[in-house]
């Protein structure tokens, strides 16, 4: 480095931490925000990527204050806007917010402002920026940087796609100049890829910050009774502390909250169906009270700093990866322990898989939501070290186990499932692919009931072919394989099971599966099956199949005549 640049960065470095010090009130930098200001106010573009509550905002907002002319800001959120900027205009750094939600004088008087360069930050939605006369008056006034917050949106492959988006590629022919800096949560390779191609195709530096979060333990379990367990989890774990609980419906949240009250947990909802003023309240009762739970749908949380939220509590599945460290992100910001806590079910795997299918986005968007979903079940279902699992799906190292997760403190036992798991498979053919796993289950476990009979399941050859499992284990075994894709449901959502072409391999005895205990499957005696209910016919129907099994090579419960199904393993 020659003497001129070392000089200009210890200027730099110097009058940032000013700034940090005056301006912001805090003491140090953390991580690499030093780093990336520095490349910032030099003048390069810069990809800021940094888990939520990482400090992003410095990184573009100290360099708006150290270079000439105004930085503008472009966030998607409207609430988001506002809260930032009323952050630091009482810090006493002059900002503004323009979006569509202004009267005409707010929106004159900011305009007025911006022209005559008396703002140092303006922040706008992308729409307002991408607007011929935005563009226009932008190009005659001084321009310090843009900054594109929660730049994962320029992503297709992402959970927040918006269109506009993908026009800020725009900004770099219209101001030739002017640095870049997205920044982003979101840190998974493929949306990183995308927003480079996006947003930067002329290149800068990538800023890659750690994901982890040493101090929260990740735990996460099959659900029974969903609100039993939260609340056993609450008293036991987090008596007294302030807590988010994340649920799918408007109403679950608003019962919820009602339930767990009435248990001496205070909770209240928070969802985007009720009134603005009865969300603020509610926000603003979190934030400032202690000990306070909100039952919330994904609607509450991006942009909420509150530092000491001691536990995020899952009643429904989240719809990704990312979704899931995002939302659980929001505890332990403080840096003290804290809990990320998930119940889900084969429910909540239909309902997740129905929600994907009716969904109205393009082809190659519904895809990636797949994807991601079945990355978050893979998740769930492993029974490796979860902050581990974590940190490799954003393509992060982490070494060891982390020894604090629910799968490091109680390694969950694992058996072989591939018998079962093949039984299951076939009894799912065997009753035309039309059912839900229940009554596959009561198929397999030989229970002649009204609609087993009604629809002459007793008469299959997979009729009671389960006894060795019990109920409670069939149904983790049809989740698993639900979760794992070998299994799909129907998209109208009765929970209708069919075939995927991934359990060919199995079905055809090429391939084992390994699954999770989750609860232990005991070995059930033989009443209450068929073989108990008919022994004799029942012996010789099994002679049966194994004579025919072993003429044809195939296990006994998946053949019988089924032209098709033998076509498909061949
Ligand atoms: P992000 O946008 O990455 O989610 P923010 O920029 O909103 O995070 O910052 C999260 C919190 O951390 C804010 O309360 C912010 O004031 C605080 N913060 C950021 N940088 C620092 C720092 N260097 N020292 C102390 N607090 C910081
Ligand atoms: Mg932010």
């Amino acid at each position: 480095m020659s003497q001129t640049a070392a000089d200009n960065q210890t200027s730099v470095d110097s009058r940032a931490h000013e700034v940090l010090r005056e301006t912001f009130g805090f003491q140090q930098f953390r991580g690499s925000q030093l780093a990336i200001i520095r490349s910032v106010v030099g003048g390069d573009n810069a990809l800021v990527l940094m888990p939520t509550g990482g400090g992003k905002s410095l990184c573009y907002q100290i360099p708006a204050l150290l270079r000439p002319g105004t930085a503008i800001v472009i966030s998607p959120l409207i609430a988001l806007m506002r809260d930032q900027v009323e952050a630091l205009t009482h810090n006493g750094v002059r900002a503004a917010v323009l979006n569509s939600s202004l009267d005409a004088e707010t929106r004159r008087q900011t305009l007025s402002d911006l022209m005559g360069g008396r703002l140092d930050l303006l922040y706008v939605a992308p729409e307002t920026l991408l607007s011929g006369f935005m563009l226009e008056r932008l190009s005659e006034i001084p321009l310090a940087l843009f900054a594109i917050d929660e730049a994962h949106c320029v992503s297709q492959w992402g959970h927040d796609f918006r269109p506009e988006y993908m026009q800020l590629d725009l900004l770099r022919e219209r101001f030739p100049g002017v640095p870049r800096i997205a920044l982003t949560a979101t840190a998974d390779e493929r949306t990183r890829r995308e927003i480079e191609q996006q947003l930067l195709p002329d290149g800068g530096q990538t800023w890659v910050s750690s994901f982890d979060r040493p101090n929260i333990r990740y735990q996460v379990g099959v659900k029974h009774n969903g609100r039993q367990q939260l609340l056993q989890f609450i008293r036991q774990r987090h008596a007294g502390d302030s807590g988010i609980v994340y649920c799918l419906s408007r109403k679950r949240s608003e019962a919820t909250a009602e339930w767990l009250t009435e248990q001496g947990i205070e909770a209240i909802p928070y969802h985007a169906g009720l009134p603005p003023e009865v969300r603020r309240r509610n926000q603003e009762r979190f934030i400032r009270e202690e000990g306070l739970v909100v039952v919330a749908t994904v609607a509450f949380g991006m942009g909420i700093d509150k530092p000491d939220v001691r536990f995020v509590a899952h009643l429904d599945l989240p719809k990704s990866m990312e979704a899931y460290y995002q939302e659980t992100g929001r505890a332990g910001r403080d840096g003290l322990p804290a809990s990320a806590w998930m119940v889900y079910g084969l429910q909540d795997v239909y309902q997740m898989r129905q929600l994907l299918a009716q969904s109205q986005a393009p082809l190659a968007q519904q895809q990636a939501e797949r994807q991601r979903l079945d990355a978050l079940l893979a998740f769930c279902e492993s029974p490796e070290c979860r902050r581990q699992s974590l940190l490799a799906y954003f393509a992060e190292q982490h070494d060891g186990n982390c020894g604090n997760c629910d799968n490091c403190l109680e390694p969950p036992a694992t058996w072989d499932a591939t018998e079962p798991a093949r039984k299951a498979l076939s009894c799912v053919w065997r009753t035309g692919q039309r059912f839900g796993a229940l009554h596959v289950i009561d198929v397999l476990m030989g229970q002649a009931n009204e609609r087993v009979r009604q629809w002459g399941h007793d008469k299959l050859s997979t009729f009671g072919i389960g006894g060795e499992l019990d109920k409670r284990s069939w149904q983790s075994l049809f989740r698993q394989l639900l979760a794992r894709g070998y299994l799909q449901a129907d998209a109208e959502g009765h929970g209708r099971l069919k075939l995927s072409e991934g359990c060919r391999g199995l079905l055809r005895g090429e391939e084992s599966i390994t699954l999770r205990r989750d609860a232990v499957p005991t070995r059930r005696k033989a009443s209450g099956t068929a073989a108990a209910r008919h022994p004799a016919g029942w012996e010789a129907l099994r002679r049966c199949r194994r004579e025919q099994a072993e003429a044809e090579g195939v296990p006994p419960y998946v053949i019988f005549h089924d032209a098709t199904l033998m076509e498909m393993l061949r």
